[in-house]
């Protein structure tokens, strides 16, 4: 029992260091990844989930790091929210995503995800219009996303610029139900176009009974409110089948196409066209 008192040993894990260092480095890359075009959207199939037929995409932001290879939403939307460089990445992204969906047919909507940060933080019904206006996109055909967390902070704010953004011709979904804290009273705080069904909740249904339970009185309630539902991550025909048996409207997973680039979305666009 030598040395008592400095005996204070701080473990040090080498991997801790790795992350810490990327993620500094992310953040710096951050900027000029940005103003070079490196981060743009993968678009996700949506179907009518009763016809197969094809009813839009949802953008995914991608990041294409000239040296560290592809990097996912999951690693760089946080780093972007907390160094505040969220709003130039949401910009960017909805930017891309209305001049690539002028091309999509008329009846080929998109959806875009649209984060707390930016959302509280910017003028997002200013940015929204310019963009509408400098790409022509019309409103009708866009969708934004936002998931449950902007109603927790300041809900009367976040009401406000949602009910701003519904009068430009947009439609709102609630992203991620099923996750947190779901209060039903989100329900009530919003006229939602749409709720879409976390794919946590798609994973447990083949063996869950609860979980059907669930996603049916879900479904009932919120297309009762007239709302559309959409469900996520969806990956089995099993899945599929139960989900059009509760009544869904649409859904989107990889068993009906993964997020894919621009170039691979006109092809799929060609095949949906074809008898
Ligand atoms: P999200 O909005 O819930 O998007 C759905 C995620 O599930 C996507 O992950 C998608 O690739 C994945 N997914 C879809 N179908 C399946 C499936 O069948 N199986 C599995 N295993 N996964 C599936 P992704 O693209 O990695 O995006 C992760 C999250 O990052 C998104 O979750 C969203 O919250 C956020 N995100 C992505 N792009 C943007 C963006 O442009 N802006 C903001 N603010 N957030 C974004
Ligand atoms: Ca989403
Ligand atoms: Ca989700
Ligand atoms: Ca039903």
């Amino acid at each position: 029992a030598k040395a008592l008192g400095k005996g204070i040993v701080v473990k040090f894990d080498p991997s801790m260091r790795a992350d810490f260092e990327r993620r500094g480095r992310l953040e710096i890359d951050l900027k000029l990844a940005l103003k070079n075009g490196d981060i743009f959207p993968f678009y996700q199939p949506q179907v009518d989930i009763d016809t197969g037929k094809l009813v839009g995409f949802e953008a995914l932001a991608r990041w294409n790091h000239p040296e560290l290879g592809w990097i996912g939403p999951y690693e760089f939307i946080p780093i972007a929210e907390t160094s505040s460089q969220i709003v130039e990445l949401g910009r960017c992204i909805l930017t891309t995503a209305c001049i690539e969906a002028m091309a999509f047919p008329d009846d080929v909507r998109v959806s875009v995800n649209l984060s707390v940060g930016q959302m509280l933080r910017d003028d997002v019904i200013g940015m929204v219009t310019d963009i509408l206006a400098s790409t022509g996109f019309p409103a009708e055909r866009l969708t934004l996303e936002v998931t449950e967390s902007v109603m927790m902070s300041e809900p009367e704010l976040a009401a406000r610029i949602l009910n701003g953004l519904k009068e430009l011709g947009i439609s709102i979904a609630l992203d991620d139900f099923g996750t947190g804290y779901s209060a039903l009273s989100y329900l009530r705080q919003f006229d939602w176009d749409e709720l879409k069904i976390d794919k946590s909740f798609v994973d447990d249904l083949g063996h869950d009974p609860r979980c059907l339970s669930i996603i049916e009185s879900v479904v009932d309630l919120a297309t009762e409110l007239g709302m559309k539902v959409v469900a996520e991550g969806v990956e089995t025909a099993d899945q599929h089948e139960i989900l059009r048996k509760s009544g869904c409207h649409i859904a989107q997973g990889y068993l009906f196409g993964r997020p894919q680039p621009i170039d691979q979305v006109h092809v799929t666009l060609l095949k949906s066209l074809a008898p």
